[in-house]
């Protein structure tokens, strides 16, 4: 199934993220992993590609599988900017014929051997190319990246929000978030995108933070902005690894129910390919997920 037709229906889609092992990793475990995760019926999951150092190769096997073997709807991340136009076009043919339906469409992050390398002239520079590329093909609902607090490497928010609006154009159905810890922010952003006229579903992405380190290392890759809410819980339990990862399902589990009641078209859950924090939240959102009162915001 499209991923642009599960959207839209009234519904709050939840749906999970997971990664490749990495290389020195067998494959089986993230098999393994699917099998806790397919008990706690998420709408759709997600396969990175390349991202964290995990293996390239496998993300197009793994999302068939998640589809074929364990009945849940996949999408393949697919990135660009290192690649050749034949390879993109070899890749969409692989998609293609193991039967996924969805790729979330990115540039990815430019390699520094390949900045520093003065000879290098990209294929695709940003991700509305490959969008391009991807829309020509045909046959695929797509989706792409968003950064409600602005992307990295942007200088300027207005132009960031610009080029935003150029991406979906060119043929985005919807979009998945950066992870983010403060709603507010998200909820500003939001409303720059009307302002601007981005109309498509936003599925919100949430990571429950389950270790020090792994803060570290998002506000390196991402600068997402941390509340005194946030910050209180990683200063008092920073030692205390048993708590820090209690208080980070409470935490993530806080900002899913208020963008339940936001209304928001779809959460999409960062599980670091780890099922038990997973199905806390998911038990923990059930009621107010389903409530009566549940109304998505409509596009
Ligand atoms: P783009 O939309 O191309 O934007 C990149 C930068 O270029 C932005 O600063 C933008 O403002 C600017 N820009 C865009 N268009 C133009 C233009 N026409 N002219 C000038 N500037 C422009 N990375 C992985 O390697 N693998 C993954 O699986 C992966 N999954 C991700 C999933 C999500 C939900 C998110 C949010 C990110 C993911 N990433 C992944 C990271 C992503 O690849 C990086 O953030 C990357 O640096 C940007 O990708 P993009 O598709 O957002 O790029």
């Amino acid at each position: 199934m499209k991923i642009r037709d599960m959207l839209g229906k009234g519904n709050t889609t939840v749906s999970f993220e997971i990664f490749p092992p990495k290389t020195t990793y067998p494959m089986e475990t993230i098999f393994e992993t699917l099998e806790k995760l397919r008990d706690l019926s998420p709408d759709f999951i997600s396969v990175t590609y390349g991202a964290g150092g995990s293996s390239q190769g496998h993300t197009v096997e793994i999302a068939s599988r998640v589809k074929k073997d364990f009945g849940i709807e996949s999408i393949a991340h697919l990135t660009c900017v290192t690649s050749t136009k034949d390879s993109i076009r070899q890749m969409l043919q692989d998609i293609r014929n193991s039967g996924i339906e969805n790729i979330l469409a990115l540039r990815g992050d430019i390699p520094d051997s390949f900045r520093e390398d003065r000879s290098w002239k990209p294929e695709y520079r940003y991700a509305y190319e490959l969008i391009d590329e991807i829309v020509d093909f045909g046959g695929f609902s797509i989706g792409a990246a968003c950064y409600p607090e602005g992307h990295v490497e942007t200088r300027n928010k207005v132009d960031d929000l610009k080029y935003l609006k150029q991406k979906v154009d060119h043929g985005v159905d919807f979009l998945v978030t950066q992870l983010f810890f403060d709603n507010e922010l998200f909820y500003q952003f939001r409303e720059k995108m009307d302002l601007v006229g981005i109309e498509k579903p936003v599925i919100a992405g949430i990571l429950p933070v389950l270790n020090i380190n792994q803060v570290k290392r998002i506000q390196e890759i991402s600068g997402c902005n941390m509340p005194p809410k946030f910050l209180r819980i990683l200063d008092r339990y920073e030692h205390d690894p048993k708590s820090l990862q209690e208080a980070g399902i409470a935490y993530a589990v806080d900002q899913i129910v208020d963008l339940l009641s936001f209304g928001i078209e779809g959460v999409h859950i960062y599980t670091m390919n780890k099922p038990e924090p997973t199905r806390r939240i998911m038990e923990s959102i059930s009621t107010v997920r389903y409530s009566e009162a549940r109304k998505v915001i409509s596009r």
